[in-house]
């Protein structure tokens, strides 16, 4: 399991001018080579001196070959099997040649096991060679990509992994890897998940697949993602075979952006407010006229020459009702405004629109367009941030109403519907006003994308990044005269009532 050795020790992230790996062999086995060689060549000399038989120098020979053979490239092998070949021949024609049947057929004979023992040297040195850069190459893109191998049996301690795991993991190479060992680094609010994913391995399942955190020694963290699958089983213990990459980096890329989105989208959020003002307004004016008119009556029945207490506490409750309503209103537009990390929850769908529909009641009314609310999504649930959803649909509506504006008033018939599709939950919102032309829509969610004189383009593209990060998907489409529709599919939770 243990690739080639690679044993650079460059930090993550880090780039090294020098090569990856080396696959020479190291200086004192290359000397060690070259004595015990001229050893051989000197045995080969003195035994040529004192014997007429073949036989000795030939294994000789061959020795020398085979040790060639493991220490030095391809060309010395063949140089060495050339040379040992000539200094056979000469040992033989040194001898006297030819001058009986037994000694040439001997010489033929241990000149031919010779060749066959070097052809078969250099079919294990190529395939050995072979091998070898194989690793080097593995160990390379290991290395490269910052992404190691594991291995290891269901319920056993001991497992094993490459030098670029041990990087990862920051132990040192020489370190006999165990699941103790991960259990040290894991972050110990992933460690009931990492124990999890052991046990899985204990049942056998075809795919593990792992994200964890790795806190150091020195307190940083680390993301790393494990897919395993399992090998072989032997004797009812599954062997699995891995692959572990350092992630922290394209995560960190990741938080970035999304905290970057919700920056983006706060700002977003607070323009669509400046927009939404009259609406607020309005919305907020209703309940303290009420406040006023009941107030009013209250002071009324009090100032009676026989104070009305009963109908007084009536006006009361009137003002509480009223305050009450007007503090709501203020409540959802300041969540708006807060600037929030998001935070997602199971949600109706339905309940975020009605919220979302008080707040722009004002705008519609404003634009002279008929509403035409259709709530079938009922109990289905979705895992959402209710600031984030209710932005997505202000920015619909709001478009929705802008498109409009140059519609005759009767036509101007907003339709929003909600329902369940499959394992979703749908989001319609459509309006009739020009529609969009089929060869702009592919570009509507591009970011910057506008058709509107004072337009900043940014509000679509918002909602999609809002969106997906919900899981769910965002679309639109425009029948030819028939006005613009835009679609929400959330991924459903569940059934249940709240
Ligand atoms: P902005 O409203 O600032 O232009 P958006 O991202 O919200 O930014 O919208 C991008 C573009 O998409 C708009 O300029 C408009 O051309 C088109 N668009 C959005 N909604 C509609 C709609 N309901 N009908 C027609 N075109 C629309």
């Amino acid at each position: 399991m243990r690739p080639a050795n690679g044993s650079w020790r460059n930090g993550p992230g880090q780039r090294s001018s020098r090569p990856l790996i080396g696959i020479s062999p190291k200086p004192l086995e290359n000397a060690l080579g070259w004595i015990v060689g001229l050893i051989v060549a000197c045995g080969i000399l003195v035994i040529n001196a004192e014997t007429h038989s073949h036989l000795a120098p030939t294994i000789l020979y061959i020795t020398l070959l085979l040790m060639a053979a493991n220490l030095f490239s391809i060309n010395v092998v063949i140089l060495v099997a050339v040379i040992c070949m000539l200094l056979l021949t000469f040992t033989f024609l040194l001898n006297g040649g030819y001058h009986s049947w037994e000694s040439a057929t001997g010489f033929f004979r241990c000149l031919t096991a010779l060749s066959a023992i070097t052809f078969l040297a250099m079919r294990s040195k190529y395939a050995a060679d072979s091998l070898r850069h194989n690793e080097a190459y593995l160990v390379g893109a290991q290395r490269l990509s910052q992404t190691g191998s594991i291995g290891f049996v269901a319920g056993r301690e001991a497992l094993s992994w490459s030098d670029e795991s041990a990087r990862i993991f920051e132990y040192p190479l020489s370190e006999q890897p165990t699941v103790s060992l991960i259990m040290a680094r894991t972050h110990p609010d992933d460690r009931a998940m990492v124990q999890q994913v052991f046990d899985k391995a204990a049942r056998h399942e075809r795919l593990i697949e792992l994200r964890h955190r790795l806190l150091m020694p020195d307190g940083r963290i680390k993301h790393v993602h494990m897919i395993a699958s399992p090998l072989s089983i032997h004797h009812g213990r599954c062997e699995y075979v891995g692959a572990l990459m350092d992630v922290t980096v394209s995560r960190q890329a990741e938080d970035a952006l999304v905290r970057t989105q919700s920056q983006l989208a706060h700002v977003t959020r607070l323009t669509s407010l400046g927009e939404l003002a009259a609406s607020i307004a309005h919305e907020v004016n209703q309940p303290l006229t009420a406040i006023s008119a009941s107030g009013e009556a209250c002071r009324k029945w009090l100032d009676r020459p026989e104070p009305c207490l009963g109908e007084a506490r009536q006006s009361i409750e009137r003002i509480i009702a009223s305050a009450g309503r007007a503090s709501e209103v203020i409540g959802r537009v300041r969540a708006l405004a807060r600037k929030c990390d998001p935070l997602r929850q199971v949600e109706s769908l339905d309940a975020i629109l009605c919220e979302t529909l008080s707040l722009v009641q004002h705008d519609i009314v404003h634009h002279r367009i008929t509403p035409k609310v259709e709530l079938a999504a009922l109990d289905g649930r979705v895992s959402a941030d209710r600031v984030q959803l209710q932005q997505v649909i202000i920015n619909l509506i709001i478009n929705a109403c802008q498109a409009m504006a140059a519609v005759e008033v009767q036509r101007r018939t907003l339709h929003i519907r909600t329902g369940v599709q499959g394992d979703e939950v749908v989001l319609e919102i459509a309006d009739q006003g020009p529609g969009i032309a089929s060869d702009v829509l592919p570009s509507l969610f591009n970011p910057f994308f506008t058709t509107k004189e004072n337009g900043l383009g940014i509000g679509l593209s918002i909602c999609r990044s809002i969106i997906e990060f919900h899981g769910g998907r965002i679309w639109a489409s425009s029948p030819a005269g028939q006005g613009a529709s835009f679609f929400i599919a959330l991924p459903l939770v569940s059934r249940d009532p709240l």
